[in-house]
């Protein structure tokens, strides 16, 4: 998607902090983070949120829930992390964009805001 914020991200056309990439994702850091670690984990392929996911995506989505536990793992965040995703405005989502929020280092109410 030539306007999307993310792709570009993901496409090195706008500067952003990756931390990891595979094929399949990529990871970096949030530019107004909410916790001590707040990193967002997309896909490369284009969609806008989990509504717009099919069962075809089935292992991708996978795939980014397990990149976030390693990479909690690797930050040491196992006394507690959250990953959310927001899907749709009134959810608070921003970038449409499937993105996966990794936030960890501190302690987290339920339920959210
Ligand atoms: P959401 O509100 O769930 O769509 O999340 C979008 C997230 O993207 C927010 O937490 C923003 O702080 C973050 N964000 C917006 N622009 C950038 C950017 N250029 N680089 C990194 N993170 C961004
Ligand atoms: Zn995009």
């Amino acid at each position: 998607m030539n306007d999307c914020l993310f792709c570009k991200i993901g496409a090195k056309k706008i500067p952003g902090k990756i931390v990891y990439e595979d094929d399949r994702v990529f990871a970096f850091e949030d530019i107004n983070p909410q916790a001590p670690t707040h990193i967002l984990i997309s896909p490369w392929k284009h969609f806008s949120s989990l509504t717009d996911a099919a069962q075809e995506d089935a292992a991708l989505l996978g795939h980014i829930l397990l990149v976030a536990a390693s990479l909690a793992r690797e930050r040491n965040l196992l006394e507690g992390y959250r990953t959310v995703f927001n899907n749709g405005a009134g959810a608070g989502q921003s970038v449409f964009h499937l993105h996966l929020h990794l936030l960890g280092g501190r302690t987290f109410r339920w339920p959210p805001g």
